[in-house]
């Protein structure tokens, strides 16, 4: 039976949309961002996998590279692949948006049965209790930690006993409740990060084979991320 994710009044018969936001400056967009998207998609299952780019973060510069590129480039990465949607609500907005309200935009979008889940890196989650209303996040949504093997957290880390309170062991269980709990989920990760393509470039290297092609060439055709002693844009 198709899901629908704006349907908001899901009757109980139905498994209810399992919503997964993948938020990120992406700056640029490569394989490793892609990939976990596919897996969310694919081993975890999902039925939508939103790749949100957030506005242009007033404390981290960025060599040659406004939101809307960035926005531009997860488009064209993504495509028409299916599953994968790409959420602009934080670039179109204009300034730098709380994660807490980008959530409640996307729970008032969703409706309250869809099961919506927040994704993030470990090391975002060590710190997550200095996020905005970060205690009720979990009225909004679920969070999937992607871990590495053999992550803990460390004993005595302030957020243990927090995690010790929401944590469940089964994606399945993120897709029977709407929100409220935390997973920690190892997934396949590659070694690519967008720091180090952005140093690539500004070096006058070749990135390719870590990210589209589609996006690496729109990068050289925008001249983006280059520092101004490269012209490896126009050389390529
Ligand atoms: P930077 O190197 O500039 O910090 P990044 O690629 O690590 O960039 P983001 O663009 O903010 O960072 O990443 C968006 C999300 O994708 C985050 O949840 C991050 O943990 C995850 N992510 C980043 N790189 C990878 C990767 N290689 N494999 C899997 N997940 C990744």
């Amino acid at each position: 039976m198709a899901i629908s994710v704006n349907n908001k009044v899901t009757p109980s018969s139905i498994r209810r949309p399992a919503v997964a936001m993948l938020g990120g400056t992406f700056d640029p967009i490569h394989h490793g961002h892609l990939r976990l998207a596919l897996e969310l998609r694919d081993r975890l299952g999902f039925d939508q996998v939103r790749l949100l780019p957030c506005a242009q973060p007033v404390h981290r510069e960025s060599p040659g590279c406004s939101a809307l590129q960035r926005l531009e480039m997860v488009e064209l990465a993504v495509g028409d692949e299916s599953g994968l949607w790409v959420d602009d609500r934080e670039v179109r907005a204009d300034r730098p948006s709380y994660s807490f309200a980008t959530l409640q935009s996307l729970r008032a979008e969703l409706g309250d049965s869809a099961s919506l889940t927040l994704v993030m890196g470990t090391d975002a989650f060590l710190h997550l209790d200095s996020w905005h209303r970060w205690q009720e996040l979990l009225q909004l949504c679920h969070i999937l930690v992607v871990v590495r093997p053999g992550w803990h957290l460390p004993e005595q880390h302030r957020m243990k006993h927090w995690l010790e309170q929401h944590r469940i062991e089964q994606v399945q269980q993120l897709k029977q409740q709407p929100a409220g709990s935390v997973l920690l989920q190892q997934l396949a990760s590659l070694e690519i990060s967008a720091t180090a393509i952005r140093q690539q470039i500004g070096a006058g290297q070749s990135p390719r084979f870590l990210l589209p092609d589609v996006v690496w060439s729109h990068i050289r055709q925008q001249g983006l991320y280059l520092s101004p002693a490269s012209d490896y844009a126009n050389s390529n």
